[in-house]
């Protein structure tokens, strides 16, 4: 399938492709690994004028951990991420997220910021990072602001970015403490699969007793969500199985899956109450390590 025609523009810096959005106005698409975009311009559901890769800009594919802070750029991969000892020492939910993201070769192309910017239900990455409460960064010819993830989804395929803003890196600081997290993720295969549920669970113990916990869920809301129930069973509890029972039963209520051509709303509500009780199991067992 060839693609529609449109104008090629590939700045080196951040401030050139601000410049650029400026400039050429409203029927311009950022481009990073292109599976999304790619794909839907072949499909010519997009079609762009102006398409402005970042490809060029170095600063973008920095992964730099530093001080308790770990800042991934936009355009790490999420290959990168899934391989990397900083994220899978303390971010293990998001290592793993990023490690069943499609296949290998979609792994190698696709970036975390096109990840979040796409912003589908069912994407990987964005339940790990609500539950390590991680922060955005978005910037356009004006200057930039930070976002936390819990604010960045606003529907099925919607964000708060604006035309003209670049997200250009994740901020995610260092949990401190006795802290453990765990990602599961339910598809049809096991390999190159859409969620039909994902579930990322975090916990930190203070002297045997849960201290702080978040439980986020993808595909099955109009965004990815924190389960509000999930955390307010858990908190100030000793962590036990009927104690997971009963988070995991809050996350299911707190759940809003739809009937589709993949599953019926009852299964996903269902496989969310079994993934977060798995993802809690995995969050204690790791934060007992050490
Ligand atoms: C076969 C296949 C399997 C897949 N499997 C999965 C899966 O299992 N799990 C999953 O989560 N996803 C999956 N995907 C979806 C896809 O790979 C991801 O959403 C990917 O992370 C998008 O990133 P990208 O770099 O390819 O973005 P692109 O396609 O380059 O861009 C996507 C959109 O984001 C915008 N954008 C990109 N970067 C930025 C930025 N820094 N700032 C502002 N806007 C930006 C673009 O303008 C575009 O609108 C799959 C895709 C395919 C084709």
């Amino acid at each position: 399938m060839l693609l529609p025609k449109f104008d090629y523009y590939d700045p080196e810096t951040v401030e050139e492709a601000c410049g650029l959005l400026t400039e050429l106005g409203g029927q311009t698409k950022l481009l990073a690994g292109g599976t999304d975009l790619i794909v839907n311009m072949k499909r010519r559901t997009v079609l762009p004028d102006h398409v402005v890769s970042l490809s060029k800009i170095e600063s973008l594919t920095a992964l730099d951990a530093s001080n308790g802070t770990v800042r991934i750029g936009a355009c790490v991969t999420a290959g990168e991420i899934a391989e990397s000892e900083a994220v899978r020492q303390d971010f293990a939910a998001l290592a793993a997220g990023a490690a069943g993201l499609g296949s290998p070769l979609i792994r190698n192309l696709a970036t975390i910021g096109g990840n979040l910017v796409t912003a589908r239900p069912a994407a990987d990455t964005p339940a790990p990072l609500l539950v390590y409460n991680a922060h955005v960064v978005l910037k356009n010819g004006a200057g930039e602001r930070t976002v936390s993830i819990g604010e960045f989804f606003a529907g099925p395929g919607e964000t708060v970015i604006g035309e003209q803003e670049i997200l250009t890196e994740i901020i995610l600081e260092k949990p401190q403490g006795r802290t453990g997290a765990g990602h599961l993720k339910l598809g049809v295969r096991n390999a190159l699969e859409i969620s039909l549920v994902n579930v990322a669970a975090f916990l930190r113990l203070d002297q045997g007793v849960i201290a702080e916990a978040r439980v986020a869920m993808g595909s099955v809301a109009p965004t990815p969500i924190l389960s509000p129930g999930a955390g307010t069973v858990l908190k100030g509890e000793k962590p036990s199985e009927s104690l997971f029972s009963r988070a995991a039963e809050a996350a299911a209520s707190d759940s809003r899956p739809i009937d589709d051509f993949r599953a019926s709303a009852a299964y996903k509500r269902a496989m969310v109450e079994t993934l977060t009780r798995r993802a809690l199991a995995a969050a204690y067992g790791n934060a007992l390590k050490e």
